[in-house]
């Protein structure tokens, strides 16, 4: 079975540790991934540092296009690219799954390739002008989780590299190999240095953040890790970029017609089997249409096929690992221990592999830990809720501030809603809506710093005023 590689300054370097990667679908091996060391991670910082003068000297219009060059290989090799992403992180081929997460690979490269900082005149008189100039900041580390592994490496790597900063990248232990193949081959049209990979458990990613010479950090992960990162950073001021958990509350306003909303209800809890950032976690349903829904959605969750995801057909897949299926079944349990009714799903399913069937949890309240913690899995809890001002006060009584939604065929009714949710995005009649030119990052405990469009772009320079005096 074969290792795989990090690479470093443009060479693949053979790690003496690996571990091995399994596919959630079935549980067989499919590779060896390399561990990086201490010094693995110091050579890959230098050789980032290195090769960033260069690449930051170089003409916009040159960066931009090699940008565009590596879409294209991204483009070329989406269907190996999103094989490894089935076979290793176990979302399906089809539906939103590995071929949808390569297309917004293609898309998230090719928007900031298109976007431009030109110098912005911020004051001018007849005694000063003052230009602000967007300037990279050096080497950034990106640290990515293991859901989206590929399109959020992307979110990652892509704003950094356009604006010319080098980049030291650290997949998720669970979803290593995948992330390596693609460096590798986005490695064969940029020079040696400006995309390096290290690879491993925590503790690499740890390393990667005490480095002095890395500048910046995009991270994406969970509460916990961003806490450590916040306190890592600190001694060298390292700036951050914290994309955390959520636990995305979605109000269904009492106008709605449940069958017409469920499928967007549906994927918007569901969609990489809840393993999403900004997926519905919590669901608060006006009384007179709670029902509804319940049924509407239930019913969808009955057609959904589940299963291996390499094969024709299916559109949802496992859970990506054990330690994510445990916790999806202690909060079902809890549930169920708390009175909660089981609409459908419930128990894991017999055999191989980490499967879980789309589970509907009625007659919960605030409280209730599957209510009050991220489940990050294929289960949703529905509230019930009788007066407005009850599900606003719910929707913002936790530290997540990630996204939620309203839904309403009252377009004023449900902005004015949304206006009082506390979270970084709100969207109506649509959730988890994520679009390359629309910023997109937390509040509260979700964590700080917004990626995508221009606010993205911004975020991975520093600002430098110059400042003449005209008199
Ligand atoms: P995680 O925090 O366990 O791991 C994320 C990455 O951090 C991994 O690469 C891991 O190796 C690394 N890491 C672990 N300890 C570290 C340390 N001390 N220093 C540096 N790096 C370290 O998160 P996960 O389980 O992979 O991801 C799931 C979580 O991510 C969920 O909470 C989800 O909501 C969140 N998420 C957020 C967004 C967003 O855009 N806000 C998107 C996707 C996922």
């Amino acid at each position: 079975m074969k290792t795989y590689h990090t690479i470093i300054g443009g060479k693949q370097i053979i790690s003496k540790n690996t571990f091995e990667v399994k596919n959630p679908a079935t549980e067989e091996l499919i590779g060896h991934a390399p561990i990086s060391t201490k010094t693995d991670v110091a050579e890959a910082v230098a050789a980032a540092k290195k090769a960033q003068p260069d690449w930051a000297a170089l003409d916009d219009d040159k960066r931009k296009e090699y940008i565009m060059k590596v879409a294209e290989v991204l483009t070329n090799n989406t269907e190996e690219l999103a094989t490894w992403i089935t076979k290793e992180q176990g979302k399906p081929l089809g539906g939103p799954g590995s071929m949808f997460e390569m297309q917004a690979c293609v898309g998230w490269t090719q928007v900031p390739a298109s976007l431009d900082l030109p110098v912005e005149v911020v004051f001018e008189d007849e005694t000063r002008r003052d230009e602000l100039h967007r300037k990279a900041i050096g080497v950034v580390g990106a640290i990515a989780p293991w859901n989206w592994p590929l399109m959020i490496a992307i979110w990652q790597i892509i704003p950094a590299l356009r604006v010319g900063n080098t980049v030291v990248l650290k997949p998720s232990e669970y979803t290593t190999i995948g992330t390596l193949e693609m460096v590798r081959m986005i490695n064969e049209v940029l020079p040696a240095g400006v995309l390096n990979t290290i690879s491993g458990p925590g503790e690499i990613g740890a390393e990667l953040v005490g480095n002095k010479d890395v500048k910046k950090i995009m991270f994406t992960g969970s509460n916990s890790t961003g806490q450590k990162i916040i306190e890592a950073s600190a001694g060298n001021m390292t700036r951050l970029t914290l994309e955390l958990g959520g636990n995305d509350a979605a109000i269904v306003m009492e106008d709605v017609d449940p069958n017409a909303i469920a499928e967007g209800l549906f994927w918007g809890a569901f969609l990489n089997m809840g393993q999403t950032c900004a997926c519905a976690k919590r669901l608060y349903v006006h009384e007179s249409k709670y029902e509804g829904v319940i049924n509407a959605l239930s019913d969808l969750a009955e057609k959904m096929p589940m299963g291996n995801g390499l094969e024709d057909g299916i559109v949802l897949g496992p859970i990506q690992n054990k330690m994510q299926y445990d916790k999806v079944v202690d909060l079902v349990e809890d549930a169920k221990a708390n009175n909660a009714r089981i609409v459908c799903g419930g128990s894991p399913k017999e055999g191989k592999g980490f499967f879980y069937p789309i589970t509907i949890v009625a007659d919960v309240a605030d409280g209730l830990r599957l209510v009050d913690e991220e489940q990050f899995g294929p289960v949703l809890p529905i509230i019930k809720y009788s007066n407005i001002e009850e599900a606003i006060k719910s929707a913002n009584r936790l530290e997540a501030g990630l996204g939620a939604s309203v839904w309403s065929s009252n377009l004023e009714e449900a902005k004015k809603v949304a206006a009082r949710v506390e979270a970084g995005t709100v969207w109506i009649n649509q959730h988890g809506a994520i679009h390359p030119m629309v910023p997109f990052g937390g509040v509260k405990g979700s964590g700080y710093g917004v990626e995508f469009g221009l606010d993205g772009l911004k975020s991975v320079t520093q600002p430098q005023v110059i400042s003449i005096n005209k008199a």
